[in-house]
């Protein structure tokens, strides 16, 4: 059996990176660069105003206080979208918008609450300092500016970046194909009543969310009884995706057939097996290009699977430059032991507690089976396997699954 790392790296040893799309700028939400994005103006373009009020020259404003205001001839109104090619002379203040370009001669901006119109004249009584209130052309990003790298992450501030740079489409990586397969003849979908001996399908359905949360778009091809045939069928119409996740099967029982029937219609088997506790009997194999991840029944195993291998197989082939997820050290709250032989991946509540320290206390129980333990917590941490005793106060990896829940 091989550890986690070891596993780890050995399943991101086989992932590349999808080839790069061409997509409109709206469709790449979620998605990763595949280009770097250089800005071929400056941004903003042209220096202008940051507040609604008087673009003066400075000079004009020297000792101007509410007892002795500055008094300025008004010569014209520029609105945001606007120019102004007169230039502001000396005693002259012309009324401007904020985001409106400064007309040439002027060298600060007065807000307009410090100032009275009055008879063609603005009053100003206070003086910000030259270049107050204004926005420098290129002050954001300079032209030839190399504003996003192949590779990040297309979040809402860099969406924002591309349209400001002018980016009306962008290459990113592709999306990998899905395919979900539930095995079982216990298994019915939610909506039919259960009959003797039978249960519902649930992980089809959190590695349908866990895709769908990464803004990918998986296929639930449905559930495949125990049988050679039923099995061989709905995984030989898995292998047409990039990656195909099967549930179940992959023990040692007389009924699990996926590892036979991988074998059979040539899935390359790389991995089975991993010194972890829940989700041992992982199973992992490529045909081609599908990679193919075969998790353990238990629901808890795989959530666990796919947060520890197979989220970050998939980030790796969005073409996203980091995929690792970062794991910090957590303390103990409470005492915890691993009599397993395996690293024990226990399902915790995590909070940074005032000592700027992460805490951690499990769910409750802890069985495969016991799908509340992943939805009560919002990390995982990892007992080694040398720890038949650890105390409060001793640390342990964590990784945290929701960090806006904390
Ligand atoms: P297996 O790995 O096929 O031996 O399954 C291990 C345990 O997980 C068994 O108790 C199964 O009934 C349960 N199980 C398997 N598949 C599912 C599923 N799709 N949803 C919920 N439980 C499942
Ligand atoms: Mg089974």
């Amino acid at each position: 059996m091989i550890s986690i790392e070891e596993a780890l790296d050995l399943i991101l040893g086989q992932v590349r990176a999808l080839p790069p799309i061409r997509l409109p700028l709206t469709e790449t939400l979620g998605r990763a660069l595949a280009e770097d994005v250089f800005s071929q103006d400056d941004i903003p373009p042209f220096d202008n105003s940051a507040m609604d009020g008087f673009a003066v020259r400075a000079e004009d404003l020297r000792g101007a206080t509410a007892a002795a205001p500055a008094a300025l001839r008004l010569t014209e109104t520029i609105q945001a979208g606007g120019n102004s090619e007169r230039p502001v002379q000396s005693g002259e203040a012309a009324k401007i918008m904020t985001g409106a370009p400064v007309p040439p001669g002027a060298d600060t901006v007065v807000k307009v609450e410090v100032t009275e119109e009055r008879e063609g004249r603005v009053f100003i009584s206070e003086d910000p300092g030259e270049g107050a209130n204004i926005r420098q052309a290129g002050e954001d990003i300079e032209s030839g500016d190399r504003v996003l790298e192949r590779g990040d992450p297309i979040g809402p501030a860099e969406m924002g970046l591309l349209a400001s740079v002018g980016r009306a489409e962008v290459e990113v990586h592709g999306a990998p194909r899905i395919a979900i397969i539930a095995t079982g003849s216990e298994l019915v979908p939610p909506g039919t009543p259960l009959a003797a001996g039978q249960i519902r399908d649930s992980n089809s359905y959190t590695l349908f969310s866990l895709c769908r949360e990464m803004g990918l778009e998986p296929d639930r091809l449905g559930i495949a009884p125990d049988e050679y045939s039923a099995t061989r069928q709905m995984i030989e119409a898995g292998l047409d995706y990039d990656v195909l996740l099967t549930s179940g099967g992959v023990s040692v029982g007389e009924f699990d057939f996926v590892k036979e029937v991988q074998d059979d219609l040539g899935v390359e088997r790389l991995l089975w097996k991993v010194a972890m506790k829940p989700g041992k009997p992982l199973v992992f194999g490529r045909r081609g290009d599908a990679l193919v991840f075969g998790t353990p029944g238990n629901p808890v195993a795989v959530m666990v699977a796919f947060e520890v291998f197979i989220r970050p197989a998939l980030v790796k082939m969005m073409g996203f430059a980091r995929y690792r997820r970062p794991l910090r050290r957590a303390v103990l709250d409470e005492p915890v032991r691993n009599r397993h032989g395996r690293v024990h991946v226990m399902r915790v509540r995590a909070r940074e507690e005032t000592d700027g320290r992460w805490h951690v206390r499990s769910t409750g129980p802890q069985g495969s089976g016991i799908l509340r333990s992943m939805h009560l917590a919002n990390g995982l941490i990892f007992i080694p396997t040398d720890s038949p005793q650890m105390e409060p106060g001793e640390e342990v990896d964590l990784m945290l699954l929701r960090e806006n829940l904390v």
